[in-house]
């Protein structure tokens, strides 16, 4: 059986710094579509990834879509808005340290849940959906609230729901409507995949297990709990597992660590893949990633995280 997955969220004009101080590298990048970038690489060739999102009708959103497609991202669901563009953010380098700044309050993507029929066409026939905090955080209410109760309605057909809570205060307007509207999310979810450090700051849970069963009790059957490089833990069905991710090192850039993690996860449970084997996949994968510059790379040996004995659908 082949599977669709349709990824839900904005992806922005990445500027990086270059060699010459003054100069920047012009590219694409976005935690929901740094996730499909590694899905699409690591499911098969007869699977649909899916990029859902606003864009405008400028040459720069033109050099987006461009890029989707190249990377075999499908852009059919891409709603093109004639008075508004892409969203940009440039990286600072001072000393060493990289600092962000970010040009996304008029992004077209925040409109990408306007349109409920626009919605349901979107997830039509596809087997998951994929969405983040900062899918959430970038919408009107109303926005969200439509945006959730689609979800609801393809889970209820039997879709599968997956979310990263991707928690950034930034983005919201308090506390208070970020964890509100995660926990909204949560409760129309079948897997959550949060990072243990950033859901202890905001929802004050002690430790992996009980940032797992906070989202079990919302409803998700699949918690798994990213920790950095401490231990893991995945709680599914009621069941606990626990993993060490193997030392890196050395660390070169953590971006997309979460991202492309649960790339790795998801691809390998979508093909039969166990729990700890995705978990130790995943693992595999993010290490990888952080060892590389930058949110993107290829993963030319993408089977090799799949070994044989996995059995593919
Ligand atoms: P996020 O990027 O969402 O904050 P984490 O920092 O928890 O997510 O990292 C996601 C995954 O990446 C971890 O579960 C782990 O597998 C891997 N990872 C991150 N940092 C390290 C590290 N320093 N050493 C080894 N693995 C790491």
């Amino acid at each position: 059986m082949s599977h669709r997955i349709v990824c839900i969220g904005e992806c922005m004009v990445e500027m990086a710094p270059q060699a010459t101080a003054g100069d920047y590298r012009m590219g694409f990048a976005g935690d929901t579509m740094n996730t499909a970038w590694y899905l699409r690489q690591l499911m098969s060739a007869d699977d649909t990834v899916n990029y859902l999102t606003a864009v405008g009708v400028d040459a720069t959103s033109d050099a987006m879509l461009r890029f989707l497609a190249d990377a075999g991202i499908g852009t059919d669901h891409v709603a093109r808005r004639a008075d508004q563009t892409v969203g940009l953010y440039l990286i600072q380098l001072t000393d060493g340290e990289r600092s962000f700044a970010y040009w996304r309050g008029q992004s077209a993507a925040r409109t990408l849940a306007q349109d409920e029929d626009a919605l349901d066409a979107a997830l039509n026939g596809a087997q998951m959906a994929y969405l983040s905090g900062i899918t959430l955080a970038i919408l009107s209410a109303p926005d969200r609230t439509r945006l959730l109760n689609r979800l609801a309605a393809f889970r209820a057909k039997g879709g599968q729901v997956v979310f990263d809570p991707n928690l950034r205060p930034r983005l919201w307007d308090t506390i208070d409507d970020m964890t509100h509207a995660v926990m909204q999310a949560a409760a129309v979810s079948d897997v959550v995949l949060p990072s243990h450090e950033d859901e202890a700051e905001f929802f004050g849970d002690t430790d992996p297990a009980a940032t797992a069963q906070r989202y079990a009790n919302a409803g998700a059957s699949e918690v798994v709990v990213k920790n950095g490089d401490g231990p893991m833990l995945t709680l599914c069905d009621g069941q606990t597992t626990v993993a060490h991710p193997k030392a890196v090192p050395h660390v070169v850039d953590t971006t997309a660590a979460g991202d492309s993690f649960n790339a790795g996860y998801l691809a390998y449970r979508l093909h039969g893949g166990s729990v700890s084997d995705a978990m130790a996949q995943a693992a595999s994968l993010a290490a990888r990633v952080i060892q590389n510059r930058g949110a993107l790379m290829t993963v030319s040996d993408a089977d090799e995280l799949f070994p044989d004995q996995v059995t593919r659908a």
